[in-house]
């Protein structure tokens, strides 16, 4: 059968993540070792696994409210105030979805119209774009430089804004660069946003994960900006649980009604399994936090170290476990430096193309693997840039 007529032409438009194919030429290599895959290698600290294990032993089992369980979202709700210093009432303003990955889409889906323009920064997230695209808007990215620490600048923000214009998206810490937003930067953009009337969806995945003593600030906490923000998180990066799949989304009421509608259709509810191992994470996971993030602080250190002693320029990333040094005096593109790498060294990173156009001469090296791994990674990085 053809079925070239039969594929939404939608999705034409959506291309295949540049990670995936990546990473489909890594499988089968037994040598490699790999800076590419961004999730945590430690695995889900036990009192959490316990908890799920025992829900499972109680035959919890079934469906739960669609917005998710009220316990884990009265949680969510304290969590969240304390953390990042918004209010949102668990009742009406707090929606569990799985992964922060639904909850883009989900937010995406309720906020636009077809031909809705979206910005964000970039480089960034692998599924900002498609997400955008999928939800009949029209991506509009914003380079983000070096120079500046990949923080977005208000002036490259507000020269593409438009009529169309209604999200703006921000994802700091940042996944690929590890930019932390300057505070400074953030107003000036929460002011932008209030001018233009335009809604923010701040993927705070990585907050936890910030080095050096700088606190979070997330744009939902400045003045004013609370009724206009999507605040999307979850519990994959900071407590290493990417595999039970679980996220959440704060917002004023209007939108997350307008995302249950789309959630109770097409999830119904978050896992119940997963649901319960998030209350245990939030009630007494503080500690399990702190101790990856050291490791993850040390293990950053190291790398950037050995990368600017071996003539690799990499800017200092502020949070998040990814470095994202910069390539382009090796003359090759960074899908052809990747490529190389990964056939004479065996090591295995992200090309930055995979992440924007502006990710272009960047690579991509995520740092939550063993210290083992990373010192063998950097000396056969650091023997690869001999050649050059
Ligand atoms: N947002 C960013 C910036 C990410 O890097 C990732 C995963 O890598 C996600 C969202 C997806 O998170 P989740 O596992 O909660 O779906």
């Amino acid at each position: 059968m053809d079925y070239s007529d039969k594929i939404s032409k939608q999705l034409a438009t959506v291309s295949r993540s540049g990670i995936r194919d990546f990473f489909e030429l890594v499988q089968g290599r037994e040598d490699v070792i790999s800076l590419g895959v961004g999730e945590p290698d430690f695995a889900t600290p036990w009192h959490i696994r316990e908890a799920a294990i025992y829900s499972l032993e109680n035959g919890q089992t079934s469906y739960t409210s669609n917005l998710g369980l009220l316990k884990l979202r009265r949680r969510i709700s304290d969590y969240v105030r304390g953390f990042f210093r918004v209010s949102y009432s668990y009742e009406d303003e707090v929606l569990v979805t799985v992964g922060v990955s639904e909850a883009i889409d989900l937010a995406l889906r309720a906020l636009l119209n077809p031909g809705d323009e979206v910005i964000y920064h970039e480089p960034c997230y692998v599924s900002y774009s498609p997400s955008i695209a999928m939800a009949y808007g029209v991506a509009v990215p914003v380079a983000t430089r070096k120079e500046d620490g990949f923080s977005l600048k208000a002036e490259d923000l507000e020269a593409v804004i438009t009529e169309r214009s209604r999200v703006l998206m921000l994802n700091f810490p940042t996944n690929p660069t590890g930019a932390v937003a300057d505070v400074g930067d953030l107003e000036e953009i929460a002011a932008l946003c209030i001018k233009h009337d335009l809604v923010v969806l701040t993927d705070e995945i990585y907050s936890e994960l910030i080095y050096d003593a700088v606190e979070h600030t997330s744009i939902a906490s400045l003045d004013g900006m609370k009724e206009r923000c999507v605040l999307l998180h979850g519990f994959s990066k900071a407590f290493a649980m990417t595999g039970f799949r679980l996220g959440y989304a704060c917002a004023p009421g209007p939108i997350i009604d307008a995302m249950m509608k789309i959630h109770q259709y097409s999830m119904l509810c978050a896992p119940v399994t997963s649901q319960v191992a998030a209350i245990e994470a939030l009630e007494h996971g503080a500690a399990s936090i702190v101790r990856m993030k050291e490791a993850y602080h040390q293990r950053r250190d190291y790398m950037v170290r050995r990368l600017q002693q071996m003539g690799v320029e990499c800017h200092v990333p502020g949070g998040a476990f990814y470095v994202f040094p910069d390539i382009r005096k090796f003359g090759l593109s960074s899908k052809e430096f990747a490529m190389r790498l990964l056939e004479e060294t065996s090591v295995a990173a992200v090309p930055g193309d995979a992440f924007g156009e502006s990710g272009e001469g960047f690579l991509r090296c995520c740092y939550a693997t063993s210290m083992e791994e990373i010192v063998e990674a950097m000396d056969r990085l650091e023997a690869f840039v001999r050649k050059f």
